[in-house]
């Protein structure tokens, strides 16, 4: 999967991206991440970005110039004899804008864009980015939540993160991505690790059964248990077996 991101301060991310797992998962070609600086594609001596706004107030705005640049040469760039091997010619890029206006990301959102193979974020700063690119060049609008950041930098790492370790390969095996909170639409149970027993407070008999159907089964419930705890709301939507309905019957008569 390749990333790309526009933003105003490229240096905020090497640190970030070029470690533990993202960093291996570029290592191994499963994912790329390329930084624009929007700067590079302002013109004039001053190369100048952005500007106060129309009618005043405070703050400055991103100019659409040096965007809608830097987007519309990238796009041009994806006619490559090798982008249209891989089928990328006549697919359409998703050109991401960050912003509290967006639409929630969520771990869904996040399985959304890992169908594509090409993505760009694109960062906003000060009071955000001049309406027409947002009308006229994003194609979808992404907020990491209810809070307003100073930038769509952190913004675009969560999204990468999350996006990175859906990529077939990028997780091992045994710690992959399909028990995560939030995949099956329930939050995930309880870990343990060594020592056994820490302080008077052992780890569950069944975790060291060796009991596989049993363990599968002991944290299903868990999972569940948590879920109805933390985030009743998660249960309205989540894939119910028979069992897991009777357990949460269970559960809410006290019983468990
Ligand atoms: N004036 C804007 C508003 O009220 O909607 C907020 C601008 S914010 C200070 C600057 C930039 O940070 C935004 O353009 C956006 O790129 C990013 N940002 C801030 N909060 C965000 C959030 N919750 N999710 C995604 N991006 C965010």
């Amino acid at each position: 999967m390749h990333i790309d991101i526009l933003t105003l301060f490229p240096e905020m991310f090497p640190g970030y991206l070029n470690e533990s797992i993202l960093k291996r998962a570029q290592a191994a070609g499963l994912l790329q991440i390329d930084l624009h600086n929007i700067r590079d594609y302002a013109t004039g001596k001053h190369r100048i970005t952005d500007e106060p706004p129309y009618g005043g107030g405070g703050g400055m705005v991103l100019k659409p110039e040096p965007i809608f640049t830097a987007v519309e040469t990238l796009i041009s760039t994806l006619q490559s004899p090798e982008d249209k091997r891989l089928g990328i010619g006549d697919w359409r890029l998703p050109v991401i804008l960050l912003t509290p206006q967006g639409r929630p990301f969520t771990q869904r959102v996040a399985q959304e864009l890992v169908q594509h193979p090409r993505l760009l974020l694109l960062c906003g700063r000060y009071e955000g980015v001049d309406e027409r690119i947002r009308q006229h060049l994003v194609t979808d609008e992404i907020s990491i939540g209810d809070f307003v950041l100073t930038g769509g930098e952190l913004a675009a790492m969560v999204i990468v993160d999350a996006v990175a370790r859906l990529i077939p390969g990028v997780l091992g095996a045994e710690d992959a991505a399909e028990d995560d909170s939030h995949a099956t639409g329930l939050l995930e149970g309880p870990h343990y690790t060594r020592p056994e027993t820490f302080r008077d407070w052992s780890v569950p008999e069944v975790l060291r059964s060796g009991h596989a159907a049993n363990i599968a089964r002991w944290r299903r419930e868990e999972a569940l248990r948590r879920t109805w705890q933390r985030r009743p709301d998660l249960l309205l939507t989540a894939e119910l077996s028979e069992a897991d309905r009777w357990f949460l019957g269970k559960l809410a008569a006290g019983e468990r």
